[in-house]
C-alpha cells in the first residue's frame, strides 16, 4: 500500500510529540487583505455595536482614504430606560458622533424593531440592497455566535449577523429580490466578510495608538447610552484591553481581530 500524502512518518510524530517541549505558540494572524479595498460596508443590528474595538479598524481604513458606510438595522430605540421615541433620534445623534470620530460620514439607520429583529426575507432584502448601493469590496460585520461577549449573545446579534451572511450573497444573485433590480440595483459581489470579536480569529488589522484613541472616542460619543448602562467599563481601558488581546494574538502592540472568509 502506498503512504497517504500527508501522513507523517514515525519519527515526525515522535518529533512533535516531543515532552520536553513547551505549550505550542500559535503562529500570529495574519493581515486582513485590505491593501486593495476603496469601499467597506459594516452591518450591525444596534447603534455602538461597532464601538467595541471594531472602529479602530475603521479609523485605520479611513485613514488611507477607504470609503466606509455604517449600516443599522435598527435604531436602538429599546435599549434604554427612557421611551422609544426620545431614544431613537438620540441614539442616531451618538451614533453620527462616534461614525465621525473614525472618519465615516455615511450611516444609515433602519427601522427594524429593537428587540425584536427578525431573520428573514425582509431583512436579507434590506441588506443586500445597501450592499448593492454600495458595492464594497468588504462587508464587516459583529459576532452573531449563540455564546458570546461572555455570555448568551443578544438575540438581535444572532438575528443580524445571520442575515448579513446571507444578504452579501443575495447581492450577487441576479434571481433573488428582483425587486432591487427594478429599483436599479444591479447585483454585486462582495469579496470578502468579516466577523469581528470572534472568539477564534483568523485574521487582524493592526491599528496603531491614534487609532486606538479614535476607538476610545468613538465608544465615549454613545454618552446617554453609556450614562444608562450600569457599570459599564470604562471605555478608556476597555477598548484598548480588547485592542491588545487583538495585538497579542497578531504579534503586535494593538490589533482588531476578525474572522475572515474570502467571498
Ligand atoms: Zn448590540
Amino acid at each position: 500500500m502506498s503512504k497517504v500524502a500527508g501522513v507523517h512518518d514515525a519519527d515526525e510524530m515522535s518529533e512533535m510529540s516531543d515532552p520536553t517541549a513547551g505549550p505550542a505558540v500559535p503562529p500570529p494572524l495574519p493581515a486582513v487583505p485590505d491593501a486593495d479595498w476603496s469601499r467597506v460596508l459594516c452591518v450591525v443590528a444596534h447603534p455602538d455595536d461597532m464601538e467595541y474595538g471594531t472602529s479602530s479598524a475603521v479609523a485605520t481604513w479611513t485613514r488611507r482614504g477607504v470609503e466606509v458606510c455604517y449600516l443599522l438595522l435598527t435604531a436602538g430605540e429599546a435599549g434604554m430606560a427612557e421611551p422609544p421615541e426620545v431614544v431613537a433620534p438620540l441614539r442616531a445623534i451618538e451614533q453620527r458622533n462616534a461614525c465621525a470620530a473614525v472618519g465615516v460620514t455615511d450611516l444609515r439607520i433602519l427601522d427594524h424593531p429593537d428587540g425584536m429583529l427578525e431573520y428573514g426575507l425582509a431583512l436579507r432584502r434590506d441588506i443586500a440592497r445597501v450592499v448593492r448601493q454600495v458595492r464594497p469590496d468588504a462587508v464587516v460585520t459583529a459576532n452573531f455566535d449563540v455564546e458570546a461577549y461572555g455570555g448568551f449573545n443578544q438575540a438581535d446579534h444572532r438575528a443580524a449577523g445571520l442575515a448579513v451572511v446571507d444578504g452579501v450573497r443575495d447581492a450577487a444573485n441576479p434571481w433573488v429580490f428582483r425587486e432591487l433590480a427594478e429599483e436599479g440595483l444591479a447585483p454585486w459581489h462582495t469579496g470578502g466578510l468579516l466577523v469581528a470579536n470572534p472568539a477564534q480569529p483568523t485574521h487582524a488589522v493592526t491599528v496603531d495608538e491614534e487609532a486606538v484613541r479614535a476607538a476610545v472616542a468613538s465608544l465615549n460619543c454613545h454618552e446617554a447610552y453609556l450614562r444608562h448602562v450600569t457599570d459599564h467599563p470604562r471605555p478608556e481601558e476597555m477598548i484598548p484591553e480588547i485592542l491588545r488581546a487583538g495585538g497579542a494574538a497578531a504579534g503586535t502592540e494593538y490589533a482588531a481581530a476578525f474572522r475572515y472568509y474570502g467571498l
